[in-house]
């Protein structure tokens, strides 16, 4: 893949370094009041999907109130290791898990979702919360609404457990752009969890939830779930609603679940894809009941694209056999594998970042200190505050992307970055397009090699933007993504993608759910206590 990348612009590479404030500590320890919960539950969360778990509420086996501890149990134990979270609300949570338990003991208005404890990314907007977006800029901001995805989850008797950390903005693979701390990957503390939705793939993959919500620009959720051995779903365009969404690249953000195991994303998805009036690009389709739907499915004779190009140069030996053994795993159970051609794969990141940052440039000029969160407090003139307050609240990858994307959009380069970008993108969509017309889904790599070491990329943008290779052209064509774990390499996760036709997200699950019938790699939890 690594031939066809151009990046066209080195304006990037002439940033001078920008000052930061150090972050206030006594800001983050009264956020993060870790829960000091006594004596050891017989629950261990980090075994527990969603489903176990609402059945086992449905016989009265267990109580939400037992499950939310739990988690705030482990929260306690393991957190100072992974440092999955921005803010917990242990007080707030164990309310919620009480009118959980009303809701099950009178057998009223019962979901599946009812008394499980969720972790969201902190860029979803929770009313009365702060949702800071890994910012500095946002770092008092404090919602007066929920994005409809939250209203969805509390509709469905979710317990909200706290917001996760995330690259600013969403702008990063590893979590370490988040202003505030790096997250760490709970199967080796020293590598990154992968990001932007970092803190939510650890969260899971830690017992520190049970679900957590993410969102992908480009790889955002399906990345971070392979580096931390989870499941993740990154929904076509269109599917979940983004209203209450920090945008970051609106043509190309998507909300979507992280969890254990295939049937928790069903399970999750069933609760949140739906058509909102808030969202002028949501769309309204008929949507299958997705959890029912995995019952007794027989993906005999189920074609699966194979797209050679992903397969070329740069993969890791360890990644690729991972990838062959799950292969003959879906062959054993009948699929059959075709090759296909996605040439112009091979220009996606490069069209990927000139539209995202453009995008970007554009969503980020509203936090001028005039009405969001942070304000350089010195009274100067406006010129000056706009810049003080940008310069000190925004961190350096944010802002080269905002001077990426200007440049990209400004008169004179417009069409030969931004114009020329968006024909690619055109030819990417045709390319998956054509490539449907001779299989149902296509298989392929989430990530050219497991979790890197934390500094490791950190000064070098292009190797951290090379991290995303295989899954910013889902994005840029907004087809449905699912990373399912299929190995380990050295002790880490490998991760497998599927990718499926527009609003098809029901195959990628079938197909997820068949394998992980036969494998346990989505059971295998790291050691940490
Ligand atoms: N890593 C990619 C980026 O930095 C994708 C991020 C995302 O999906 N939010 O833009």
């Amino acid at each position: 893949m690594e031939s066809g990348f151009r990046f066209p612009f080195l304006i990037s590479h002439f940033l001078p370094p920008v000052s930061r404030f150090p972050f206030p500590l006594s800001l983050l320890t009264s956020r993060l009041p870790l829960p000091t919960m006594k004596g050891r539950y017989k629950l261990n969360p980090i075994n527990l999907t969603a489903h176990e778990a609402h059945e086992k509420m449905v016989s009265g086996e267990i109580s939400s109130t037992e499950l939310t501890k739990a988690c705030l149990q482990r929260i306690s134990m393991v957190e100072k290791k992974v440092s999955a979270y921005i803010t917990i609300f242990p007080d707030l949570a164990l309310k919620m898990a009480k009118d959980a338990d009303e809701r099950l003991k009178s057998g009223e208005n019962v979901k599946p979702l009812t008394g499980i404890p969720i972790a969201l990314k902190d860029l979803l907007c929770m009313k009365g919360k702060p949702t800071t977006c890994g910012s500095k800029i946002l770092e008092n901001f404090v919602p007066p609404y929920n994005a409809t995805v939250v209203d969805m989850l509390l509709d469905a008797g979710a317990i909200i457990l706290g917001k996760t950390n995330m690259d600013e903005f969403a702008m990063g693979s590893s979590t370490e752009n988040s202003a505030f701390f790096p997250t760490h990957n709970p199967w080796d503390p020293d590598r990154v969890p992968g990001g932007s939705s970092g803190g939510s793939a650890a969260a899971v993959a830690a017992g520190e939830a049970i679900i957590a919500l993410g969102s992908d620009t480009g790889g955002s959720i399906r990345q971070p779930a392979a580096f931390c051995g989870v499941t993740g779903m990154k929904p076509t365009y269109g599917a979940v609603s983004r209203y209450g969404l920090i945008a970051f690249a609106s043509s190309l953000d998507q909300i979507g679940p992280i969890a254990r195991d295939v049937k928790d994303i069903a399970l999750c998805l069933d609760a949140i894809v739906a058509h909102d009036p808030m969202d002028s690009t949501s769309i309204s389709f008929k949507k299958p009941p997705y959890l029912e739907s995995l019952v007794d499915v027989d993906i005999k004779g189920m074609k699966i694209g194979y797209p050679v190009d992903f397969f070329g140069e740069g993969l890791d030996p360890g990644i690729r056999k991972s990838l062959d053994e799950a292969r003959r795993v879906l062959e054993g159970l009948g699929a059959e594998f075709v090759d296909v051609e996605l040439k112009s794969g091979d220009y996606a990141l490069a069209a990927y970042y000139i539209i995202a940052p453009s995008e970007a440039s554009s969503n980020l000029a509203r936090y001028d200190g005039a009405r969001y969160g942070y304000r350089n407090p010195t009274n100067i003139d406006v010129m000056d505050m706009y810049k003080k307050t940008r310069g000190e609240g925004l961190g350096r990858e944010v802002i080269r992307r905002i001077m990426t994307g200007t440049y990209a959009l400004s008169s004179g380069y417009y069409d030969a970055y931004y114009l020329k970008a968006q024909k690619v993108r055109t030819l990417i969509r045709r390319d998956y397009d054509r490539s449907f017309e001779k299989c149902d889904l296509l298989f392929t790599p989430a990530t050219p090699a497991p979790a890197f070491r934390i500094g490791e990329k950190v000064d070098d943008p292009l190797e951290m933007y090379l991290s995303d290779i295989y899954t910013v052209s889902v994005n840029l064509a907004g087809l449905p993504g699912l990373v399912v774990p299929c190995g380990f390499t050295k002790g880490l996760p490998v991760g497998l993608q599927l990718i499926g036709k527009s609003f098809d997200e029901l195959t990628l699950l079938k197909v997820g759910n068949a394998f992980q019938e036969v494998t346990d790699y989505h059971k295998r939890s790291p050691v940490l206590d």
